[in-house]
């Protein structure tokens, strides 16, 4: 049986390039320590299998060349030259490429077969570098396998192109050859010529590489010349004497320097080839973006401008689609009127679902434009820097900078949502201040409660829209953070922890990627209002409309609208009495409306609560859309819709079409379509006025977070955090609004 012989295998590196790392990891316990026959530094083996073959490793000392000026760096060339193992694995810093290959390149040109392990790839992917296998192949003519051998990443595969390499029937010595530039290159030429036919011992070193090292001037292989073919240096002699004094006039440099920068030179191109530092140079530019955008006096006002040009934004981005929607509607809602027999059901169609369903899409234009904006501000990068802004802030109120992304993207610039934003307290260390951000996460403007916010905004505050909604955003964060500063202070008490903030490299954000987060996002409030709001806005018009009235008052009712209708019969067409008993007719059906809707389920716990609620600016109708918004926020909008619908809007629709109709008339009931959309609605509802809609507006804002995100704070800290979450917050709602509309009101402000 015949033995295979030991694939020797002689490890090289840099120091601190990770070969004791790769060592260890290639041999564990297995490593021996000796003296190697003709090598007076103690030198560490080890041997071990794979896939059969035996491997043998040799720990050459780490250097950065192989001239043989120091004691280490002639201890690794002698082993190879002398021991001639089966290949070199050159390990080298793979976040430090350039430079670490000066050594591989040095072995590659004395020409044994080797692989270029390149450790330390997490560090390079850390650093941002891409490096182009294929292409670093190539350039320097051997196998290079990727590994990270703190972790044992890669040694596998290392494994297995050693066994690859050093069975290849070619493994023989082949000589990388580099071009040094002209003059060199010729000299090169006439010395290796010479060396070729001299007596050197040319099977342990090539002829070439015994040129480089003569013209570099290495001792060794001058000392070795000289002893052993004295004719071949008197002739090489003048060669290398008349090169170093051209190149000493022309270029201003030794020639053994001249080498050396060659080499970088040569290395330098291959870097450019295969090493990618994408993210380096995004790190240069974003670090000049951010001496300006994070500059103490700058910062503060670029992001107040960043939220406010979002707005401004929004606002003027969505209008028209809002408009057309609105008019879709009215028109799916004038076509059911009209072609449905009248009932519960096209009550029910007519009231509950395009009212309430349209009423949530309607805002599907804005919410899409704010998640566009918003997707620019993330994907740029601008948002972490946003973090980093108010950290500073954040600290005053006994949190950490990382709390600021909760909260942005629970809705800080507005449009997040909170079960996001509690979920991304996860990266958060220290418990308390996890607790208090969650807590106060839901106070932000969240995707959910826009479209409240934008309808009374949009109602009340025509003139300032986007100066409102700025301050509706600055008042949640004031809010958010003096909760979490009264939460740190009462309830979970404790100095903050330190920590250090990420700021990734600014990026052009994609047309296509915007778009897609801005659909995702404005895909899945569809959806939500598809579904849930849906399912929601019908229990909640059931609610509204059973029981209904007790059969002698709808029986009082229904005898009073029959009066009616007989003296407009008895009537003479055109008389000035008969616009006047329309208006009665019209009166008489909205005051039983509004007796249904009071009597109703839903009526009687908003009436229940009216007492209370009368002090922060609500009635009765006001309440069922806030019991309603416990389930989903968007559901306050929808219910307001439905809830307004029944009361005032009856009997409008039926009007039937005057062909006579004078432009005015005409005009009017253009008019008359846009009274029907809710804002108008409140608007012009005597019970209604701006301090209200601010009223309604904060408690909307702070009062119980909705449901999914009760089940997820209760999934993250606790059931008993979650209950706390929903009580402690609306009572805390009522109570600032009721300093709000009390102190409101007492201004004379409504
Ligand atoms: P040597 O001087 O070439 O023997 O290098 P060492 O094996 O002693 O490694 C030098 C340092 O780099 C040590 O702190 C190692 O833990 C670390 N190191 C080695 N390989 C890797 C690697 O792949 N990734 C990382 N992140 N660190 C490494
Ligand atoms: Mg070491």
């Amino acid at each position: 049986m015949s033995e295979v012989k030991p694939i020797v295998v002689a490890l090289a590196g840099n120091p601190n390039a990770g070969k004791t790392s790769l060592f260890n990891r290639l041999t564990g316990l297995r490593a021996h320590v000796g003296n190697y026959p003709g090598v007076t530094v103690e030198q560490k083996w080890g041997q071990f299998e794979h896939k059969g073959r035996t491997i043998k490793v040799v720990d050459l000392p780490g250097t950065y060349s192989l001239n043989s000026y120091s004691l280490d760096e002639r201890v690794a060339r002698d082993f190879i030259i002398n021991e001639r193992p089966d290949l070199v694995v050159d390990v080298v810093d793979s976040s430090n490429l350039e430079r670490n290959l000066y050594l591989t390149l040095q072995f590659l040109e004395l020409g044994l077969p080797a692989i270029v392990t390149l450790n330390m790839m997490d560090m390079a992917e850390a650093k941002g570098l891409n490096i182009n296998l294929k292409k670093l192949e190539q350039g320097l003519g051997v196998t290079a396998v990727p590994i990270v051998a703190t972790q044992g990443k890669g040694v596998e595969v290392l494994l297995d192109r050693i066994i690859e390499v050093a069975s290849e029937p070619e493994a023989q010595w082949k000589p990388i050859k580099i071009s040094y530039g002209h003059d060199i290159d010729e000299a090169i030429k006439q010395i290796q010529s010479r060396v070729e036919s001299s007596t050197l011992p040319l099977d342990r070193m090539p002829a070439r590489w015994l040129t480089l090292k003569y013209l570099e001037s290495d001792p060794a292989v001058e000392k070795l010349i000289s002893a052993e073919a004295p004719a071949l240096s008197a002739s090489a002699a003048p060669i290398k004497t008349r090169l170093a004094g051209h190149l000493r006039t022309t270029l201003d440099d030794d020639l053994d320097g001249v080498m050396t920068d060659r080499r970088y030179g040569f290395l330098s191109g291959l870097n450019r080839q295969a090493v990618t530092r994408v993210r380096r140079d995004k790190r240069e530019i974003s670090d000049a973006i951010d001496r300006v955008l994070l500059n103490r006096l700058i910062a503060p006002f670029f992001f107040l401008a960043v939220v406010y040009g979002l707005y401004q934004f929004t606002f003027w981005a969505s209008e028209p689609a809002v408009g057309w929607l609105e008019s879709f509607f009215e028109f799916l809602g004038e076509t059911t009127e009209n072609n449905m027999a009248d009932g519960p059901l096209k009550n029910l169609i007519l009231e509950g679902l395009i009212g309430g369903v349209g009423g949530v899409l309607g805002f599907a234009p804005l919410i899409a434009f704010m998640f566009m904006g918003i997707s620019i501000l993330e994907d740029s990068g601008y948002m972490a820097r946003v973090a980093f802004i108010l950290d500073r802030i954040f600290r005053a109120f006994g949190l950490h900078g990382n709390s600021v992304m909760a909260l942005v993207v629970g809705g800080g610039i507005a449009g997040g949502c909170a079960i996001p934003g509690v979920m991304a307290t996860r990266t958060l260390r220290d418990p308390k201040e996890r607790i208090a951000t969650i807590l106060v996460t839901p106070f932000m403007t969240c995707g959910a409660k826009l479209p409240v916010f934008l309808m009374l905004v949009a109602a009340f505050f025509s003139e300032n829209q986007a100066l409102v909604m700025m301050g509706l955003t600055s008042f949640a964060w004031l809010i958010a953070l003096v909760s979490a500063k009264l939460l740190r202070t009462f309830l979970l008490p404790g100095e903050p922890a330190p920590f250090v903030l990420e700021l990734p490299p600014y990026r052009m954000p994609t047309v296509s990627g915007v778009l897609l987060h801005a659909w995702e996002r404005t895909w899945s409030y569809i959806k939500k209002a598809g579904t849930i709001i849906v399912a929601v806005t019908i229990v909640i018009w059931l609610m509204m409309t059973f029981p209904s009235l007790p059969e002698d008052r709808q029986a009082a009712f229904d005898e009073r609208a029959a009066a009616v209708e007989a003296l407009i019969a008895a009537e003479p067409e055109g008389s000035a009495a008969l616009a006047a008993l329309e208006e009665e007719k019209t009166a008489v059906k909205l005051e039983a409306d509004s007796a249904t809707l009071r009597n109703s389920l839903a009526g009687r716990l908003g009436s229940a609560l009216e007492p209370l609620s009368r002090l922060i600016g609500f009635d009765w109708r006001t309440n069922i859309a806030l019991v309603g918004g416990f389930a989903a926020k968007e559901v306050v909008l929808s219910t307001l819709g439905t809830s307004y619908a029944m009361s005032s809007d009856a009997g409008a629709a039926s009007q039937p079409d005057d062909d006579s109709a004078t432009p005015a008339e005409e005009e009017e009931d253009e008019e008359d379509a846009l009274i029907r959309s809710l804002g108008a609605k409140l608007a012009s509802d005597p019970a209604w006025s701006p301090l209200a809609a601010v009223s309604l507006m904060v408690f909307v804002l702070i009062y119980a977070p909705c449901f999914v995100t009760i089940v997820v704070i209760g999934k993250e800290i606790g059931a008993k955090w979650a209950v706390f979450s929903l009580l402690a917050s609306t009572v805390y709602a009522y109570l600032i609004c009721l300093v709000i509309f009390q102190g409101g009101q007492a201004l004379g402000l409504a």
